[in-house]
């Protein structure tokens, strides 16, 4: 069971790769366990070369429980978002390049397309911690602006990148997604004029 989660964390590792969402070992994925843990990319792996033992065991403040590397620097912003969304199987974090530079300009993103307002309903945020790394204060600051009740959540981290969590991997990377097509959408237009 474990490893099937895992190849499916490592499929969409690299899936985000090949999309040029996530270069280098940054940005993370993971799946919510039973018994508050989590299945998260290990700290020293990259999207896309990602193994499937590259993700472990953790529990929600991002102390290992199993695995061969520890768990990312931003487990306990993942154990977080699964404390506050009890909807929320799946979390999406990647330091994409489109949504990353709307973040450094916009305090919400521009909806560029009717899809993007119509599937992502709720404006996307932009927070900013001052740090690559978010403290658990700035995880609860950003939370506490949402319901707990909410299907998905997606905001964007200022000078960092995206984060999509949906009731599974499927839909946070479809969130995930949307949110880069719609930065890309908006940089390009404001390039053609
Ligand atoms: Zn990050």
């Amino acid at each position: 069971m474990l490893e099937t989660l895992q190849r499916q964390l490592q499929v969409c590792a690299r899936s985000l790769h090949r999309q040029q969402m996530q270069a280098s070992d940054g940005g993370n994925l993971s799946l919510r366990l039973e018994r508050e843990r989590m299945l998260i990319k290990g700290s020293r792996s990259s999207f896309g070369s990602c193994t499937a033992r590259d993700f472990v065991v953790a529990d929600f403040d991002g102390r290992p429980t199993s695995g061969d590397s520890p768990p990312s620097k931003e487990s306990p912003l993942h154990g977080a978002i699964y404390r506050r969304f009890s909807a929320a199987g799946a979390i999406v974090h990647c330091h994409s390049p489109y949504a990353t530079a709307c973040a450094a300009v916009m305090d919400e993103l521009v909806f560029s397309t009717y899809h993007s307002e119509i599937k992502l309903k709720a404006p996307v945020r932009v927070f900013d911690t001052g740090s690559y790394a978010v403290a658990p204060e700035d995880a609860a600051r950003i939370m506490a602006g949402y319901d707990a009740d909410s299907p998905f959540v997606a905001f964007l981290l200022r000078a960092h990148g995206l984060v999509a969590a949906g009731k599974d991997l499927r839909q946070a990377q479809n969130i995930a997604e949307l949110i880069e097509e719609t930065a890309k959408i908006h940089v390009l237009s404001r390039i053609a004029g």
